[in-house]
């Protein structure tokens, strides 16, 4: 039987890890993929967070499990991915979404800020992708939530935030091209201003400003970035590979 666009868009019998998934984009993230039929495996800093994003999916009727860990931590990562590897046997789907992004000036910027915002961001998205690559023997996909801040700076601040976002799409890039042969497709989404818990103490005014700027007339909610990690882990998007993929309502194509 030809495959209809609605089993393309199915993952059943797939195992999805998404780190960060205790709020924000990263819950949405892992709501959609379990509820497309994906077996997810949540990891947050936050076990109690965790354990809440795994609740809703078990009450929608999904399956999962959850972990508790900082990505910046290696040995951590290793321990849990050994964890899952024996839990569900192998990890076809990686979603690199925990991040951070404090908010600090170039003159203000101290050496720890400067490599906490590393270690997340970039250090723990490689360490997760490396442990992943690892168990994807029989291909997969890795998609890492960057930003639009790699490309260009939304607001004054952000300057360590945009570099590691900048390192971690070069890093979706070289990945792309060492895992491809072994069917492994590895891209990066780079979402606009997403409405979240991470994202609450934007003032009014600047996310007015956002989504006046923003020709779909809007904000982006974290189901939006949802959807285009669906579209990007699925066969739809069998020939992708390696690209930087904006999600913003049009917001950095408007001067
Ligand atoms: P959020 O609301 O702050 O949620 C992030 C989640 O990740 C939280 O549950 C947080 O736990 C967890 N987390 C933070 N550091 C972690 C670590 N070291 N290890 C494991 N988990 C960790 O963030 P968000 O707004 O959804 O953003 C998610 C991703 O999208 C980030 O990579 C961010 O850079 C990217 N992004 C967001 C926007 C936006 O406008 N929201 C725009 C562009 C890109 P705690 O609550 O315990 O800290």
């Amino acid at each position: 039987m030809r495959p209809t666009t609605n089993n393309l868009l199915s993952f059943i019998g797939k195992i999805a890890v998404v780190t960060g998934a205790g709020a924000g984009i990263g819950r949405a993230i892992a709501l959609r993929l379990a509820g497309a039929g994906a077996t997810v495996a949540v990891l947050d800093k936050d076990e109690q967070q965790a354990r809440q994003t795994l609740e809703a999916i078990t009450q929608a009727g999904g399956t999962g499990c959850s972990w508790s860990a900082d990505v910046g931590n290696g040995p951590a990562v290793t321990n849990i991915f050994q964890e899952i590897a024996v839990t569900f046997g192998r990890v076809d789907i990686l979603v690199n979404n925990a991040g951070i992004y404090p908010v600090a000036p170039i003159d203000e910027l101290s050496d720890e800020l400067l490599d906490k915002v590393f270690a997340v961001n970039l250090r723990g998205a490689l360490y997760c992708l490396r442990e992943a690559g690892r168990q994807m023997q029989g291909g997969g996909v890795i998609i890492n939530i960057s930003s639009i801040d790699s490309l260009r700076p939304s607001a004054p601040g952000l300057g360590a935030y945009g570099a590691s976002k900048a390192a971690l799409n070069a890093l979706t890039r070289s990945a792309a091209v060492e895992y491809g042969p072994r069917g492994i497709r590895v891209n990066a989404i780079l979402p606009g201003v997403i409405v979240t818990e991470g994202t609450s103490i934007m003032p009014d005014e600047a996310r007015q400003f956002y989504a006046s700027r923003t020709p779909l007339g809007r904000n982006g909610v974290p189901d939006d970035i949802a959807g285009a990690v669906l579209l990007l882990a699925s066969p739809l998007a069998c020939f992708v590979t390696g690209q930087t993929l904006i999600v913003d309502g049009g917001f950095t194509i408007n001067g």
